[in-house]
């Protein structure tokens, strides 16, 4: 039995009265969060996108009729109760912002029942994200997410004044378009006008963007919708929000000034961060070589250092052989850490294996009792050359020094990663640090095995630096790119570069990159004709604007701070997409769906 709201007008919202309130006469409108019948009166917790207000039903005040109804409540129907705001005296209630008030019932109108729900809409909760997604409508009752979709409304709010007071328009591209150069897979739109014909979703308005500054609108900006079909990782989705901007006549200074103008604002008025500028800079190189990572976690230190020098003539033939081949030898040193199990070593070896090395190498030192030094390897190096080891990664009693060698990529990745899980494990990552770093001059080059030739890595439009063109065709490797990642806590938050205006220079980057004139003007022959009518040099950046909604929420994923997020295999649980279609609109796009085909490429997929 739904009633109206007719002749009621909500107050307030439930959280947003206090004692100020009491002996005023209220309407209060919400679901039931819990309802209960304790000696002949019924409380009732009503909650509402601020929070939960009791409600409290005698009958001697509310009449036997309300009272009797108040009976029926049930976890969340959806209610109107009038009443008065009394003291709870010393019953307060210190887990509630309104416990020390309640509602003294005198009306109630049931506006909707509710069946049993498929799981309790509470804070913490333990049901499995799968039919948590079913039902997300449900699921964005609990609090948190409440407070997360709250918050990412502000992050918005915030990033458009920021934006708008600096100059920037806000200025919306389309959707269907044609393929952009982000490197992912584009997912497609058939075309019913132009059958055989499809659009592709934006993997982002890279190309937009920058006619947009052909177009002499200096400042662009969007919150922009992307696609980009991937195997999802842990916080990847296949649809997700950038904050997107260009500027015109700007290089890599501009691009961070007002960046940092922007991180500093958003931070601060969405969670109350003092953001510290300048933020710190460093190359890809560093990066890599400290960190083995081109995103660090600069919480704690742990940092990597190269020894390949120190142990390229060393007895041991793993260090020496690695060296001889080209590739490195590194190791991190972890104070105090001698004594560590080797249950934990073993661990750490697993680790560099996980990530394709062959394991670790470690040295505690002066950790066995009569102060010798426990090792995995030095009973193949001579003491002088242990002792060198040791100096060179400033070694001290009871510290561990674990090390890895091979080619210098794969020593790189797999010490950035153990140096992650000593810095987890050993607690070392203070909670409310925020470390945020500046990563330039990365290579505009890398090389794809898989292809066997050399891929943008960032994009095809990223200009390199002026001072390194000259190896563009003697050593195309060596080519460092005007580029620059946003990175907090070992997340990458965006990144963007500044563009090729030149067209020779473009010209010569797309002959690199293995584009033949016919293909470049396939896809992108639009933006090369743009730039023959005057194109301002610009530069642009974007962020993952999920991934910043989420550290400032603290969630885990970024489904936390979606609305409708989607699953692990790029389904909607709710709506029950992607779906089948009637076979009339298939004809209409001119489209047959080849079961034959579907059933192989499944089988594929289990057999594999
Ligand atoms: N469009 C680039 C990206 O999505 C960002 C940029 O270069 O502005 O990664």
């Amino acid at each position: 039995m739904a009633e109206s709201m007719k002749g009621l007008k909500r107050t307030r919202r439930c959280a947003e009265f206090s004692s100020a309130d009491i002996g005023n006469t209220v309407t209060v409108m919400g679901w039931v969060q819990k309802s209960r019948n304790k000696g002949g009166l019924v409380f009732t917790d009503v909650r509402d996108s601020s929070g939960i207000l009791q409600g409290i039903f005698g009958e001697d005040i509310c009449g036997s009729q309300v009272f009797e109804k108040a009976g029926r409540l049930r976890s969340e129907f959806c209610i109107a109760v009038v009443g008065r705001i009394r003291s709870r005296g010393k019953d307060v209630n210190k887990e509630l912002t309104t416990g020390d008030i309640e509602v003294e019932a005198t009306d109630l109108r049931i506006l909707s029942e509710s069946d049993v729900l498929p799981f309790p809409i509470e804070a913490e909760t333990k049901t499995r994200e799968e039919l948590r997604l079913k039902y997300r409508y449900l699921d964005l009752r609990r609090p948190p997410l409440q407070r997360n979709i709250a918050l990412r409304s502000k992050l918005a709010i915030s990033v458009r004044n920021y934006m708008a007071e600096n100059g920037f328009l806000e200025i919306e591209t389309p959707t269907f378009i044609k393929s952009t150069p982000e490197g992912a897979r584009d997912y497609l739109v058939p075309s019913r006008v132009h059958q055989g014909e499809f659009y592709a979703l934006p993997q982002s308005p890279q190309l937009l963007k920058q006619l947009l500054m052909v177009s002499g609108f200096d400042r662009y900006f969007q919150l922009a919708r992307c696609y980009r079909d991937e195997d999802l990782r842990a916080d990847r989705q296949p649809e997700f929000t950038q904050i997107d901007m260009e500027l015109s006549f700007a290089d890599i200074d501009d691009v961070i000034a007002v960046n940092e103008g922007l991180l500093k604002r958003i931070f601060k008025e969405v969670i109350d961060v003092d953001v510290e500028l300048p933020i710190r800079r460093m190359t890809w190189q560093t990066a890599m070589d400290r960190y083995g990572s081109d995103k660090p976690d600069l919480r704690f230190g742990l940092e990597i250092e190269d020894v390949s020098s120190c142990v390229k003539d060393c007895g041991f033939s793993v260090f020496h052989d690695a060296v001889a081949e080209g590739g490195t030898v590194r190791g991190i040193r972890v104070p105090g850490q001698g004594h560590m199990p080797r249950k934990k070593i073993d661990a750490l070896s697993e680790v560099a294996k996980y990530y394709g090395g062959k394991g670790i190498a470690y040295l505690c030192v002066g950790a066995a009792e009569d102060g010798s030094h426990k090792s995995s390897f030095t009973k193949f190096m001579s003491d002088e050359e242990t002792e060198a080891l040791i100096a060179s990664m400033g070694g001290e009693k009871g510290d561990l020094l674990v090390f890895a060698a091979g080619k210098t990529e794969l020593v790189r990745t797999v010490l950035g990663n153990v140096r992650l899980t000593l810095g987890k494990e050993l607690g070392l990552i203070r909670q409310g640090d925020w470390k945020f770093v500046w990563i330039t001059e990365f290579p505009l080059f890398e090389w794809s095995e898989e292809e066997g030739r050399f891929m943008a890595m960032h994009h095809p439009f990223t200009a390199p630096m002026e001072e390194d063109w000259q190896y563009i065709d003697s050593d195309p490797g060596r080519v460092r790119a005007k580029a620059y990642d946003i990175v907090l806590n070992g997340t990458e938050l965006g990144g963007g570069s500044v563009r090729i205006h030149q067209a020779d220079i473009q010209e010569k980057m797309l002959e690199k990159l293995g584009f033949t004139e016919e293909r470049a003007n396939e896809q992108f022959g639009f933006l090369l004709e743009a730039f023959k009518y005057g194109v301002p040099p610009h530069a642009g950046l974007a962020y993952g604007m999920d991934r910043v909604a989420m550290w400032m929420a603290g969630a885990e994923s970024i489904r936390d701070v979606m609305a409708f997020p989607k699953l692990k295999d790029a389904s909607d649980a709710m709506m029950g997409a992607p779906a089948k279609v009637e076979e009339a609109q298939l004809s209409e796009l001119g489209i047959k769906v080849d079961e034959e085909a579907i059933k192989a490429s499944q089988k594929k997929e289990t057999d594999g």
